[in-house]
């Protein structure tokens, strides 16, 4: 995948309806981007395909909604106001910010394209200075490659300083709030409430799909990277014992599941374990997706031990240790963190395609996994006369409860399927003059473009059938 098609995509997304930068009007605001009518149907079918799969698949899970503003000492505990830092480096001149180990990665890919031996002298003394937190060495290195601010190309750098990545709010009368990195602290400090008021017993997990937080230094990449977005994050309580059993579990399933989402999306994924660990996580491995700019995190599954319960058991003064299987313990907590917009990327990159047609032509079509296409279905009269839309408008009405459906009766047929086929609409369903003999239409398929004639009173059930999550969480089913 090259920039190009990197490109092609963010004006697709933004023609369509899926995705527009935020605040446009007034010259945009800095990685926020809105998300249209395409893109709100999509991301909520992402939702309910992870909550479904997270709260039906597994009985031992249950769901919650938490605040984003919580009490300060939350993140005391957590260690975030300590340590959820990245390093920070300005140019005097251009008086623009950058991460130094971004800076020093992207100029060694450039500079050694064709000297490997020397690329990874560098990124290995880069990864050992980070290890040893060694910021002297950063800035040397920075020095000797003689690397320019991409936009003034000056070298007039400020040391490397560390920097935190919350959003403060200044609130006047009581103590400064954040606005939440993660969405995990929301389950660990519910954690006994969920516990008693469900009557949950050790195994199990909390599910949360919401927005976080994070002062994004470098943040590039359209939605991969924003100071906005939102996570579907899931904590599994466990034994201290279990630990390697279903940290094990939880990687294998989480990476079934990103799998299945289509079967060709194999060639995109691979699972990798953390060089270096979060402050919270005493194991860790991604699992990356082959974006436009190549293999990128798209989830991570963390092993966070009892770290935060134990610290939350610390600074707020109440009990986090429990009774069960004849022992006092406070238990493991395994976590599977899901980037909503990185997966939202993920599909618009595997499943925007130009195909060339028989007549030479170029089509466009999004070839989303049926369950998770913004619009199931498109009801269309063939022509605009004798009748033809107002059958076709009585067929929508009568299913439009049931499915999220589009009347469309704006352009040729041709124009009208190519719309569809842009926004990835599984079945495209034409009322002509048979129908008024036959009560029959054509179904029309996005991916094969093939028609067949079906009766109009088959249309609901096709619709359910073929692009209702019930074929695949069956599937997923099998493997939980
Ligand atoms: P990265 O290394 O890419 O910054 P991370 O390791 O900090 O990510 P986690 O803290 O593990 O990310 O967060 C879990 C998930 O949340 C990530 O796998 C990613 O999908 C998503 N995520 C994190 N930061 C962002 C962001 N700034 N914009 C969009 N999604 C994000």
């Amino acid at each position: 995948m090259s920039n190009h098609f990197f490109e092609f995509l963010i004006s697709h997304a933004k023609v369509y309806g899926f995705i527009f930068p935020s605040s446009e009007i007034y010259g945009g605001l800095n990685a926020t981007y809105d998300y249209g009518p395409h893109g709100v149907e999509l991301k909520n079918n992402i939702k309910e395909f992870w909550w479904k799969s997270m709260t039906l698949l597994h009985e031992n899970i249950v769901g919650v909604d938490s605040s984003i503003l919580m009490h300060p000492d939350i993140w005391n505990a957590s260690g975030h106001i300590d340590k959820f830092n990245e390093l920070l480096i300005d140019n005097r001149d251009s008086k623009k910010r950058y991460r130094p180990e971004i800076l020093i990665q992207e100029y060694v890919e450039k500079k050694f394209l064709n000297n490997s031996e020397k690329k990874e002298k560098i990124l290995s003394r880069l990864s050992q200075s980070l290890k040893k937190n060694d910021l002297i060495d950063v800035k040397a290195l920075i020095d000797e490659l003689c690397i320019c601010d991409p936009i003034e190309k000056t070298k007039n750098w400020t040391d490397i300083r560390h920097f935190n990545m919350m959003f403060k709010i200044k609130n006047e009368s009581e103590k400064d709030l954040y606005l939440r990195p993660e969405t995990a602290q929301g389950i660990f400090s519910n954690f006994q409430n969920i516990r008693k008021s469900n009557r949950m017993k050790i195994p199990f997990g909390i599910a949360q799909i919401g927005k976080s937080f994070r002062n994004e230094i470098f943040a590039r990449k359209f939605i991969f990277r924003m100071r906005e977005f939102e996570q579907m994050e899931m904590q599994f309580f466990i034994l201290p014992e279990e630990e390697i059993k279903w940290y094990e579990y939880w990687r294998k399933i989480r990476f079934k599941w990103h799998l299945e989402l289509n079967l060709e999306y194999k060639k995109y994924y691979k699972l990798s374990d953390h060089d270096s660990l979060s402050h919270y996580e005493s194991a860790g491995s991604d699992i990356e997706f082959y974006f436009p700019f190549g293999f990128q995190e798209i989830e991570g599954i963390h092993s966070r031990r009892d770290f935060d319960l134990k610290n939350h058991e610390f600074f707020s003064k109440k009990k986090f240790r429990i009774f069960e299987y004849k022992k006092n313990y406070i238990p493991y907590v395994i976590e599977t963190s899901l980037g909503l917009d990185r997966l939202f990327l993920a599909l618009l990159s595997s499943s925007l395609k130009k195909e060339k047609l028989k007549n030479g032509k170029i089509r466009i079509v999004l070839k989303l996994p049926y369950y998770l296409s913004p619009i199931k279905g498109a009801i269309f009269p063939l022509v605009q006369k004798d009748g033809l839309p107002e059958i076709a408008k009585k067929i929508f009405n009568e299913i439009k409860i049931h499915h999220r459906l589009v009347y469309d009766q704006k352009e040729s047929i041709g124009k009208l399927y190519r719309r569809q086929d842009a926004i990835g609409t599984p079945f495209c369903f034409t009322v002509d003059y048979d129908t008024i003999k036959t009560d029959t239409v054509t179904m029309r398929n996005r991916d094969t473009m093939k028609q067949k004639r079906i009766h109009i009173k088959e249309i609901s059930r096709i619709i359910e059938q073929e692009t209702g999550l019930k074929k695949i969480l069956l599937k997923l089913s099998c493997f939980t």
